[in-house]
């Protein structure tokens, strides 16, 4: 689109977050999503690479013969299984269907951000697949064979089909509300509980002082999930207030129902990857868990809670408040590139 030559300046108060001006979206300032550069200020703060992270107790752990049960293998692998695809699935959300219709800069500069680290979470577990010495083909082909983590991924890809239209556009009620429900859809179910229980197994293993550095990783992953959740709550609660009409009681019951399908789910994923549970956990402590988070993920959005179930894991937020410093104490290895520069 040509751009108008014109020493008339935005305004800030026509900035969306969709439907904006279109001289907004090259324009970072004036800023009006400060939460958005919020957002992106924290992710560089907490920024990390998987090869900080030192892997050599986890591979004396996965060798030896008498430290890993075969269930405790089983779900190691699982989960893995789970988490190589999905960070790729919400990877292409973010690129090819989200960032083009997002009429705000602050918040396609965190997008930017958030991209990138959804490729850093690949790295991490193509890493952790390289240490352990894992069968890649295996692992990240588990969205196909094992069928919990098929019917998540099936349900997730099934929102992306309307917006990854090249003809998609935003600025119609209808298809408003379909954008809506898609950052509802990769914030609130995907990030906001699929990940859940497989981040509690991985803590599981921490808590039992085994595959540490592998926790390690899921935990500055964990960290950065929580952030891109909180981004996208943030971004549905701003096109709520920019947009109040696409907020009918319709649209509100259709996502409460969403969440419960994606709620069922992934129980559906806990108890039949862990029949017999695993460290504890078992398949009634995972269902209260995961009604726990996503009454929580609602409310975040305005809505009412579905189950009150209590919160088995409590020491599960504890694990999202890591203060990288300390943590990284004892087992990263330093060697960013800094200092002087070499010419
Ligand atoms: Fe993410």
């Amino acid at each position: 689109m040509p751009i108008k030559k014109t020493t008339e300046r935005v305004n800030i108060n026509n900035r969306r977050v969709i439907n904006g001006a279109d001289a907004d979206v090259v324009q970072l300032h004036p800023m009006k999503h400060t939460f958005a550069w919020d957002a992106y200020n924290a992710g560089n703060a907490n920024h990390w690479l998987p090869t900080e992270i030192i892997m050599q107790n986890d591979i004396e752990q996965w060798r030896a013969a008498n430290v890993l049960s075969d269930d405790e293998r089983h779900a190691f692998k699982t989960v893995l299984g789970f988490f190589t695809t999905a960070d790729s699935i919400a990877a292409n959300n973010i690129v090819l269907a989200v960032y083009r219709h997002m009429t705000s800069p602050e918040c396609r500069m965190y997008l930017l951000r958030q991209g990138y680290e959804e490729a850093i979470h690949t790295h991490a577990y193509q890493y952790i697949v390289e240490s352990l010495g894992l069968d890649g083909g295996e692992i990240f082909n588990m969205y196909r064979e094992v069928e919990a983590i098929y019917n998540k991924a099936t349900f997730i890809l099934s929102f992306n089909e309307g917006i990854f239209n090249p003809q998609f556009k935003t600025g119609t009620f209808e298809n408003d509300q379909k954008f809506l429900e898609n950052i509802i859809i990769f914030s609130l179910v995907m990030e906001g509980i699929f990940f859940y229980s497989s981040f509690a197994v991985i803590f599981g293993f921490h808590r039992q002082h085994k595959m540490v550095g592998s926790a390690e990783q899921i935990q500055y992953i964990m960290r950065d999930e929580s952030q891109h959740l909180n981004f996208g709550i943030n971004l549905v609660n701003t096109i709520k207030e920019e947009q109040p009409e696409l907020w009918t009681p319709e649209f509100q019951q259709h996502v409460i129902d969403l969440v419960k399908e994606g709620t069922e789910l992934e129980i559906e994923f806990a108890t039949s990857v862990f029949p017999k549970g695993i460290f504890g956990m078992n398949a009634e402590s995972f269902r209260e868990y995961i009604q726990h988070i996503a009454d929580r993920r609602l409310a975040r959005v305005g809505l009412p809670a579905q189950y009150n179930s209590p919160n088995p894991f409590p020491w599960m937020s504890e694990a999202v408040d890591l203060n990288k410093e300390k943590n990284f104490f004892e087992t990263r290895v330093i060697e960013y590139q800094s200092g002087t520069l070499d010419w």
